[in-house]
């Protein structure tokens, strides 16, 4: 099973906008583009709404049903490990698996000292081509990648080999993401990681490092796009070295969680796989549920009243919503709405402070991030939140449509 050169993953916590999101997708398509949608999501998301993973395979096959859809199409266990893949083996054909938290944990010496020792060839001057610097690696940097990473990509091999035993060899795709830290991999380090995914005989399709800068939910990128830019370009191309020189399956790519919304780099990310004629995987995060919330608020009357219900109960228990996404949220709480102002907001002010629009007047990333980690209110809601889904299906629909492609893939794919 390969993944195809561009692929986007797109999440849907209540499993009601499959159609709308493909729609987005055949509509990058048929501007000649082959892109492939992964619907993915996670352990967390599946407790907070209380779905199962077999719930996204289903979403997805009917979506591709409906829309009479011939790419391919993957449903993905995102962030897994090996505690909690279990749930997913069945459903899902395409595994990220997450050794974010084995980063800098012991290995045996042995196997450190063997791993420097099989790098001897690359000490000294390590010249990637395409990158205009050699990179200086000495033992005691391979060392030190040792050990920060030998513990985590013998993680991925022992998650790897578990799905090879479940599934069978080739019957899904492998994602391996150390995205969830603080501190970027440099492009050297990726090279090593590569090198020991491949020794470890973990056939990667996609690989999601941490870049430099803040990769927030739902919002634009913060932090140094110069240094992004960079980044990304050499991460590139060490991959495309790697593959060669460690014999990785050539389809390997870059995987981007992106938290959605990064506009800012995105026109960089496309003009880079562009230069270089790249793949690449973009993870998107749950901003269909902001989309429909901006529905709910467009169709207006009892909808409206459920949006500013959401955000009244979100303002109230924040602390407590924001906490298992302290990392990758920064709410100012001064630019936050009172619930009282939000009251008399019309369908209009209600969904341009929502929408992201970076430059609308109205647009507040504060109350954008608020609501985004709000799903499980809107779960609370059970079949009140749902039968509204259902009842304003098109409008909701089309705003999540317009969403995947105008604000996502036009600007991925320089469409
Ligand atoms: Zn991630």
């Amino acid at each position: 099973m390969k993944l195809g050169k561009y692929s986007l993953g797109i999440g849907d916590r209540f499993s009601h906008q499959g159609v709308a999101q493909l729609r987005g997708i055949v509509k990058a398509n048929q501007a000649g583009f082959d892109i492939s949608p992964v619907w993915n999501k996670s352990n967390r998301e599946h407790i907070y709404v209380h779905s199962h993973p077999a719930d996204v395979r289903k979403e997805a096959d009917a979506a591709v049903a409906a829309l009479g859809f011939e790419g391919k199409y993957f449903v993905d266990a995102d962030h897994i490990n090996m505690g909690t893949v279990a749930p997913f083996v069945e459903t899902s054909d395409f595994f990220t698996l997450d050794v974010a938290s084995f980063i800098g944990k012991e290995s045996p010496a042995i196997e450190v000292d063997a791993f420097v020792a099989s790098c001897a060839k690359y000490t000294g001057d390590l010249a990637i081509p395409g990158i205009n610097h050699p990179f200086k690696v000495s033992e005691e940097l391979l060392e030190n990648v040792a050990h920060k990473f030998l513990a985590a990509t013998q993680q991925a091999s022992e998650i790897y080999h578990f799905l090879k035993t479940a599934k069978g060899e080739g019957n899904f795709i492998t994602e391996v993401s150390m995205d969830e830290v603080e501190i970027p991999q440099t492009p050297v380090e990726l090279f090593f990681i590569l090198k020991m995914l491949a020794d470890k005989g973990v056939p990667a399709q996609t690989i999601a490092p941490k870049f430099t800068g803040r990769f927030n939910k739902g919002v634009d990128y913060t932090g140094n796009v110069d240094q992004f830019a960079i980044e990304f370009e050499e991460d590139v191309l060490v991959i495309d070295f790697a593959v060669k020189e460690f014999g990785l399956p050539e389809e390997l790519k870059m995987s981007i969680h992106s938290g959605s919304d990064k506009f800012t780099i995105y026109p960089i990310m496309a003009g880079i796989i562009q230069k270089y004629d790249k793949g690449l995987h973009v993870k998107t995060a749950g901003t269909t549920w902001l989309e429909e919330v901006i529905g709910l608020a467009l169709a207006g009357g009892e909808a409206l009243n459920a949006a500013k219900s959401i955000y009244a109960n979100a303002l109230v228990r924040k602390d407590e919503l924001c906490a298992p996404y302290a990392d990758v949220i920064d709410i100012d709480d001064t630019k936050l709405p009172s619930v009282a102002e939000v009251a008399g907001w019309t369908s209009e002010k209600y969904a341009n402070t929502l929408r992201h629009i970076p430059d609308h007047p109205d647009y507040n990333p504060n109350f954008r991030q608020l609501i985004h980690v709000g799903y499980k209110l809107a779960a609370e809601m059970g079949t009140t939140y749902t039968d509204l889904l259902k009842k304003h299906s098109d409008v909701i629909g089309s705003c999540v449509e317009e969403n995947i492609y105008e604000r996502h893939l036009k600007r991925l794919f320089s469409l």
